[in-house]
C-alpha cells in the first residue's frame, strides 16, 4: 500500500505535515508531497480535513498511470565545459533506433551555461527535439540542480524512455531521478532494443558477475530507465540538413534546493586516461610479460597518437593501472583502431572492444580466439612483432 495525495484536493493547509511523526511530508509548490520515507502509518489520512490523502494498493498507483501519455525516447546530452561527451552522440545514434522503433520522435536533454548552441550538433547526430535548460546555475554539473531540472522536464514532457551513459556523471544522476520519480533504472545496459508486440523497452546488462546476461522490463512507471556505457552505442554520421526543434526549460531552482557549493575546481595532477574517447588504442595482455613489457607496448600507442590499454590480468599482475582496463570490469571502447598484444580473446575482454572499427591482433599462438574476432591477426612474438611496427611507422611519419 502507498499513501497518495489528491492534487487536486489539497488546499496546502499543512496539517498533515503536523501530523506525520516521521516527517515524511513536505510542501511543494503549495501541494503536500509524501516522501519516501513514509511507512503508511495513515496518521496524515486522519488529519487531512479535505480528504485528500488516501492510500492504494501499489499496483493501482502503476495501472492509474495513463502509460499512452508517455511518448518520445530522451537521451541525456553530457557536456562538460561547453563540449559535448562522445557518449551525448552515441546515445543519440542507439536513441535514434529506440525512437525509430517505436515510431516516435528522439529528444535530448542538454543542460548548462551558454550551452543553446550544442542544440545544432545534437539535432545534426539524430535529434528531432533539444530540451535546453541554460541557466548559470547549471554551469558546472551539481548532482541536486541537474536533478531537479531534469525532474522538471520529465513531468512537464513525458518521455516514454530516458537513457544516460554510464558515466560518472551519468551514474550519479540518474539513480537521483529514479528515486525522487519513483521510476525504476537498468544501469550499466550493453543493449537496448524495443520488444515488437509490446513496444517496451528491453534493458540487457550483465549479471551474476557478468555469468549471465539479464534482460530487465520497466512494466509498472513510465518513463523507462537506463544508462548504457560509453562505446556500447554507435554515433550516426553527422547531417547539418537535419531539421529539429528547441525547446526552452526555463530553470527555477531556489538556493536550498541546491545543498553542494561548489568552492574551487581542481584539475587532477595525474593525466587520466581517456580511453573511451581514443580513437587509437595498443592494448596489452598476459603475453606482454612484465611491467617492464608494457614500455614497447607504450611506445607503440605514442607513435601512433593513441592510448593504452590492458587486460584484466595485466592489470591484477600491476603491470598497468585499473583505468586501462578493456573488458566487461573495465572499459568499453569503440576506437577506430584497437590492435591487442598478448590478449587471447576471452568473452570478458572482447566485451569491451569487439565493436572497434579495425582490430589487430599479435598473438604467437595461432589458435587463439583473438583471431577469430579480428580483421588482421599477426602471429609471432609480439616482443619481436611490436618493435618492428614502431620503427615503421616512425619511417612513415619521417
Ligand atoms: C566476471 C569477470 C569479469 C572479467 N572482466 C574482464 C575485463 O574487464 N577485461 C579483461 O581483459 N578480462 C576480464 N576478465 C578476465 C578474463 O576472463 C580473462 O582471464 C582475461 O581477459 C585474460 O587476459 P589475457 O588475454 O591478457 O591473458 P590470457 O588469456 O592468459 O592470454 C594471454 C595470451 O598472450 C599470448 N602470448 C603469450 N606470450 C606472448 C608473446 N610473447 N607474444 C604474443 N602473444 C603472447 C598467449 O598465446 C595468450 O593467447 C573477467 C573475468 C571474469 C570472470
Amino acid at each position: 500500500m502507498v499513501v497518495k495525495v489528491n492534487e487536486e484536493e489539497c488546499t496546502g493547509c499543512e496539517s498533515c505535515i503536523d501530523s506525520c511523526p516521521i516527517e515524511a511530508i513536505e510542501m511543494k509548490d503549495g501541494i503536500a508531497i509524501i516522501k519516501d520515507n513514509c511507512n503508511s502509518c495513515n496518521a496524515c489520512i486522519e488529519a487531512c480535513p479535505e480528504e485528500a490523502i488516501e492510500e492504494i494498493e501499489k499496483e493501482a498507483e502503476a495501472e492509474a498511470i495513463d502509460f499512452s501519455q508517455f511518448t518520445d525516447v530522451w537521451v541525456f546530452a553530457e557536456q562538460r565545459g561547453g563540449e559535448l561527451k562522445r557518449v551525448a552522440y552515441q546515445l543519440l545514434g542507439g536513441g535514434r533506433a529506440l525512437a525509430d522503433a517505436l515510431g516516435q520522435k528522439l529528444g535530448a536533454m542538454l543542460l548548462g551555461e551558454n550551452v543553446k548552441e550544442l542544440a545544432k550538433e545534437l539535432i545534426a547526430h539524430g535529434a528531432d527535439k533539444v530540451y535546453a535548460a541554460d541557466d548559470p546555475k547549471l554551469k558546472n554539473y551539481q548532482t541536486d540542480a541537474y536533478a531537479a531540472v531534469i525532474c522538471g522536464m520529465i513531468k512537464e514532457h513525458k518521455p516514454n524512455i530516458v537513457i544516460y551513459g554510464a558515466t560518472h556523471i551519468g551514474r550519479d544522476l540518474a539513480p537521483r531521478i529514479a528515486q525522487r520519480m519513483d521510476l525504476g533504472l537498468t544501469a550499466d545496459c550493453t543493449e537496448l532494443t524495443i520488444e515488437p508486440d509490446e513496444k517496451i523497452l528491453l534493458q540487457t546488462r550483465p549479471a551474476f558477475g557478468g555469468n549471465i546476461m539479464a534482460t530487465i522490463i520497466t512494466p509498472n512507471h513510465r518513463p523507462q530507465m537506463a544508462t548504457v556505457r560509453p562505446g556500447i552505442m554507435k554515433e550516426l554520421d553527422p547531417d547539418s540538413s537535419r531539421k529539429g526543434d528547441v525547446i526552452d526549460f526555463t530553470v527555477k531552482l531556489s538556493d536550498d534546493e541546491i545543498k553542494t557549493k561548489i568552492l574551487e575546481i581542481v584539475k587532477e595532477a595525474k593525466k587520466r586516461v581517456n580511453l573511451e574517447e581514443a580513437n587509437i588504442i595498443v592494448s596489452g595482455g598476459r603475453g606482454v610479460g612484465s611491467k617492464d613489457g608494457f614500455k614497447v607496448i607504450q611506445e607503440l600507442a605514442t607513435v601512433l597518437e593513441g592510448e593504452v590499454g590492458g587486460s584484466r590480468v595485466a592489470v591484477e599482475k600491476g603491470w598497468i593501472e585499473q583505468d586501462h582496463q578493456v573488458g566487461q570490469t573495465g572499459k568499453t571502447v569503440r576506437p577506430s583502431l584497437y590492435i591487442a598484444c598478448g590478449i587471447s580473446g576471452s568473452i570478458q575482454h572482447r566485451a569491451g572492444m569487439q565493436n572497434s572499427d579495425i582490430i589487430v591482433a599479435i598473438n604467437k599462438d595461432p589458435d587463439a580466439t583473438i583471431f577469430k574476432i579480428c580483421h588482421y591477426g599477426i602471429v609471432g612474438d609480439l616482443h619481436e612483432v611490436v618493435p618492428l611496427l614502431v620503427e615503421e611507422f616512425k619511417k612513415i611519419k619521417e
